[in-house]
């Protein structure tokens, strides 16, 4: 599927580059061009002047074709090249050529321009051919001592027609070398751009067979035990209470598998909105606590508390009720019986620490390096048992995170973990 996509996105990429650079290329031809005429242009409606200011039109004696002192060629450095001589003709009001500095074969055509210019009595610029060489011809009428008639002034055009074919071939052999490059490239581009794509599909498909799979094992459960219950056609809810009670209990877990599951689509597509207010957070730390008390009780764990009292934070009050319950719940979870929990609250330095100690289990060093990902649990079969789904410390960090904070994890296996999350105070 991504080779696909990298191929598409390779190819859009090189066509849009391309396109570019036609536009670009085409841009500098037409650019090159217009100058090239324009010059070509005004050398002839200099020469067409210099003519026309000889007063002895139409009847000079003066062989005009002495171009290099007729014309001013420094002016038109350009055109300093054998073929850049201008040529003369000049026509009589009938139409008959009275002077000229060239040989030509062909005038048919010059004679038709001729004609139009007197017509239309306006000086018309073209290309066209004359004795077989490309040229610009322009064509002017002029009155001179109440003569009428048409200077026409050429000048051959091939040295400038190759100059833009060279250009254009320039361009085409450089269009097909740049392709080949830019093709390359955007490959490459591509690649990159599709790596943190790559990582989040990849994640996403993690996380949607993970999440399957925990909602699986509940849902078996649920069967199987539902299936013992009802096998039993004239039994009495009491008398199979164990397995009523272990659906019920699975039900229990896979509501707070779902709820995790929802809460964290929803941090994934940022519909999350925090509702951030003034609180202290002496309060309800005590508040946690109190809640937390029976299941420390139960597991004859000891409880050390230090929580300094009127700390006043701006935060999302239950997200960071959340965020305690996880912590303090897996540190219940994953102590020992008689083990000692201890919870510290306090500022320092503008930042509120909360730091929750327990003489647990503890983690490995690889495992501190997962802890924070989705589903990750460090024994599996023990944290199944402790009803774990492995999404509360990713929600935690999560919570952490959105707050500007950080959370760090301090553990040694078999003698305890301490958490360690520090957020910033703002007044
Ligand atoms: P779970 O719901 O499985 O507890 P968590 O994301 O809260 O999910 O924790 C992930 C894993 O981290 C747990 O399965 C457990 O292996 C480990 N863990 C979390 N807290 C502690 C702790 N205080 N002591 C030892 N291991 C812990």
């Amino acid at each position: 599927m991504f080779k696909k996509l990298h191929l598409k996105l390779t190819f859009f990429n090189t066509i849009i580059l391309v396109i570019f650079l036609a536009i670009f290329s085409i841009i500098i031809y037409q650019f090159m061009s217009t100058r090239v005429d324009k010059s070509v242009e005004s050398l002839l409606n200099f020469s067409a002047k210099q003519v026309d200011d000889i007063n002895k039109i139409p009847h000079f004696k003066k062989p005009l074709n002495d171009g290099n002192k007729l014309f001013d060629r420094n002016r038109f450095k350009l055109f300093n090249y054998k073929d850049a001589k201008p040529n003369y003709i000049l026509w009589n009001e009938g139409f008959n050529i009275t002077e000229t500095s060239d040989d030509i074969d062909e005038i048919s055509e010059l004679k038709k321009q001729a004609i139009k210019v007197m017509e239309e009595n306006d000086l018309i610029v073209i290309k066209t051919e004359i004795n077989d060489e490309k040229v610009m011809l322009l064509s002017k009428p002029f009155n001179k001592n109440n003569v009428n008639g048409v200077i026409q002034v050429y000048k051959s055009i091939e040295l400038e027609s190759n100059l833009l074919n060279n250009l254009t071939t320039t361009f085409l052999f450089g269009g097909l070398i740049s392709t080949i490059i830019l093709g390359l490239i955007s490959y490459i581009i591509a690649g990159k751009s599709l790596v943190p794509i790559k990582k989040s599909w990849n994640q996403q498909k993690e996380f949607v067979a993970d999440a399957s799979h925990e909602l699986r094992t509940p849902l078996t459960v649920i069967q199987t035990n539902l299936d013992v219950a009802l096998s039993d056609e004239d039994g009495t809810i009491k008398g199979n209470y164990e397995w009523i009670n272990n659906a019920y209990t699975e039900c229990d877990k896979m509501s707070k598998l779902i709820n995790d599951l929802l809460l964290l689509a929803k941090i994934d597509s940022k519909q999350i909105s925090l509702n951030v207010k003034n609180f202290s957070i002496s309060n309800l730390a005590n508040e946690v606590l109190n809640i937390m008390k029976p299941l420390i009780n139960n597991k004859n764990l000891m409880l050390e508390n230090e929580i300094a009292e009127n700390i006043n934070i701006n935060c999302d009050e239950d997200r960071i009720r959340q965020l305690m319950i996880i912590l303090l719940d897996n540190a219940i979870k994953y102590t020992p019986e008689k083990g000692k929990i201890e919870i510290d609250i306090y500022e320092s330095k503008n930042e509120l620490n909360i730091v929750v100690k327990d003489t647990g289990i503890g983690l490995s060093e690889n495992d501190i390096d997962n802890i924070f990902n989705r589903f990750y649990r460090a024994d599996k079969a023990r944290s199944r048992d402790e009803d774990g789904t492995g999404l509360g410390l990713s929600i935690a960090k999560w919570i952490v995170d959105v707050h500007g904070g950080s959370i760090k994890l301090q553990s040694e296996l078999n003698l305890g973990s301490t958490f360690i999350v520090k957020i910033p105070i703002y007044d």
